[in-house]
C-alpha cells in the first residue's frame, strides 16, 4: 500500500523492520536508513524477499539538509524515527520541509542535559498542523502502548480516573553481571536522573531510586520496583482530565542496582565530556562501548517482561479498579524475530502506530500524544501483532 522510511537500524528498529514485513499489505516497500549504512543491510539481507522492497541508506540524522535530500529521493509517506532521541527534533524539521508525516518512540533529550520534556516537540504542533501534517510522539510500549491503555480505560471503563500507576516489570535474565536492554547511555541516563511523580496538580522529585515498592507480577513473580520518571506522565496529566495522582515504577534487581551504584560513584555514568589522551569523551558514551549490545542479548535472555497500568477511579458513581497489563517472553521473541522482549515490545507498537497512520484510521494535523487518538484500533492490533493484553478488575494496589 505504501512506502515508509525507518531512521535507525538498532534493537528497536530490527523488530519495526520484522513487523513491518509480517504486514506487508500496508508496508509494500520500506527503506532502512541509520549512521551505520552496514547494520541497514544486515537487516535488509535478513528480512528482504518476503514480499516488501527493501532498500537501505546511510544517513546523519543530525543533519536536516541530508535527511532532506533522502526524504526527496525516497519519497516515503511517513518517517518511522527508530534512532535516538537526540535526532527527534532534526527529523521532525525534515519532515516539515519535504511534508511527510513523522513518528517516534521517545521524547527529544539534548545531548548535554539528561532532561526530557514534551515542551520541545509539542513547540512544533502549529507548524505540522499548517503543513496539514501529522506527528505522533512515543510510538513504543512506555511510552505508547501505556497511554493507549489509559486511552482505552478512559473510554470504556471510567467516568473518571483519579490515579494511574505504569509498572514495568522485567523478569528477564541475560546471564551478564550487568547489561542494559536497550540503548545503555539512554537507559543510564533515565534511571539515573531524579524521581518525579505528580499528585494533586504538583510534580513532586524525589532522589534517584528513592522510592521502592515490592510488586507480585503475574508470571513474573514478586520484584522490587523502583519510582522513576517516564515521559508519559507529562502528557498523561495533561490529557486525562481528572487525574489526581500518576506514578511509574520500574523494576531492577539488587545486582543491577549495585553495578549501576559503582559506575555512578566511580563517574562512568557522567554525561560531561572529559579530556583522555587529547580526546573529549563523555564516560557513558565509553561505557556504553563497553558493554553489550543491547541487540546481542536476544538468544541470552531467558524469562518475561509484564508492563501495564492499574486505574483507580468513579465509573456510575461507584470507586472502580482495572488493571492493564502485557506479558511477553523474550525466549518467544526471539523465536520469532530474533530479538529480545524490549526491543519486541516497543518495535510492535511503533509498526501499528505507523500502520494506522498509512491506512488513515489515525489521522490529525499537529503533533500528538498516543492518548489523544482512538484506543481502539491500536488495542485490537495488539492482540493481532503479537502484543496481547489482559485485564484484571480487582487488582493489588501499589501502595
Ligand atoms: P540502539 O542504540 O540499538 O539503536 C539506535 C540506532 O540509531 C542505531 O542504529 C544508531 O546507529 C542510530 N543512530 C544514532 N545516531 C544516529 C544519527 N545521528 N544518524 C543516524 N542514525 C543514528 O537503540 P534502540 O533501538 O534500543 O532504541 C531506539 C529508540 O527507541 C531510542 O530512542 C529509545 O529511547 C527508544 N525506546 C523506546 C521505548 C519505549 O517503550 N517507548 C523502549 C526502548 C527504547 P549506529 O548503528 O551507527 O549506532
Amino acid at each position: 500500500m505504501g512506502r515508509a522510511l525507518i531512521i535507525g537500524a538498532g534493537g528497536v528498529a530490527s523488530v519495526a523492520v520484522a513487523k513491518c514485513v509480517q504486514n506487508s499489505e500496508v508496508f509494500s516497500e520500506l527503506m532502512i536508513a541509520s549512521r551505520t549504512k552496514a547494520r541497514c543491510d544486515e537487516l535488509a539481507e535478513k528480512w528482504g524477499g518476503k514480499g516488501v522492497k527493501i532498500t537501505t541508506a546511510q544517513v546523519d540524522a543530525d543533519n536536516v539538509p541530508e535527511l532532506v535530500e533522502l526524504i526527496k529521493s525516497y519519497k516515503p509517506e511517513i518517517v518511522i524515527n527508530l534512532a535516538l532521541p537526540y535526532q527527534d527534533l532534526t527529523i521532525m524539521d525534515a519532515c516539515l520541509e519535504t511534508g511527510v508525516h513523522y513518528l517516534d518512540t521517545a521524547n527529544y533529550e539534548p545531548k548535554d542535559t539528561a532532561k526530557f520534556e514534551y515542551k520541545w516537540q509539542w513547540a512544533y504542533h502549529d507548524r505540522f498542523k499548517e503543513a496539514g501534517l501529522m506527528a505522533l510522539l512515543g510510538s513504543g510500549f512506555d511510552p505508547g502502548v501505556t497511554q493507549v491503555f489509559s486511552a482505552y480505560a478512559m473510554k470504556h471503563h471510567f467516568d473518571e480516573i483519579h490515579q494511574i500507576d505504569i509498572l514495568d516489570a522485567n523478569g528477564g535474565d541475560h546471564g551478564y553481571p550487568f547489561a542494559t536492554n536497550f540503548n545503555p547511555e539512554i537507559n543510564i541516563r533515565e534511571i539515573t536522573s531524579n524521581g518525579r511523580y505528580w499528585e494533586n496538580g504538583e510534580w513532586i522529585e524525589t532522589k534517584p531510586l528513592e522510592i521502592k515498592r515490592e510488586y507480585d507480577f503475574a508470571e513474573v513473580g514478586k520484584k522490587d520496583m523502583y519510582l522513576l520518571y517516564h515521559e508519559e506522565l507529562e502528557s498523561l496529566v495533561k490529557n486525562i482530565k481528572g487525574l489526581k495522582k500518576i506514578r511509574f515504577f520500574m523494576t531492577f534487581g539488587q545486582k543491577y542496582i549495585t553495578h549501576l551504584n559503582v559506575l555512578e560513584n566511580v563517574g562512568m555514568t557522567s554525561i560531561e565530556p572529559i579530556d583522555f589522551n587529547g580526546q573529549k569523551i563523555a564516560p557513558i558514551e565509553f561505557l556504553k562501548a563497553v558493554l553489550p549490545d543491547p541487540a546481542s542479548l536476544g538468544p541470552r535472555t531467558h524469562g518475561k517482561t509484564n508492563i501495564g497500568c492499574i486505574f483507580q477511579g468513579i465509573k456510575d458513581g461507584k470507586p472502580k479498579t482495572y488493571y492493564l497489563y502485557n506479558i511477553c517472553d523474550h525466549q518467544e521473541c526471539y523465536k520469532e524475530v530474533g530479538s529480545q522482549a524490549i526491543s519486541y515490545t516497543t518495535g510492535v507498537p511503533a509498526m501499528i502506530g505507523a500502520a494506522l497512520m498509512m491506512k488513515g484510521t489515525w489521522k490529525g494535523e499537529g503533533v500528538f500524544n498516543m492518548e489523544e487518538m482512538d484506543p481502539d484500533p491500536f488495542m485490537e492490533m495488539l492482540n493481532k501483532w503479537g502484543l496481547p493484553w489482559r485485564e484484571c478488575f480487582d487488582p493489588v494496589l501499589v501502595d
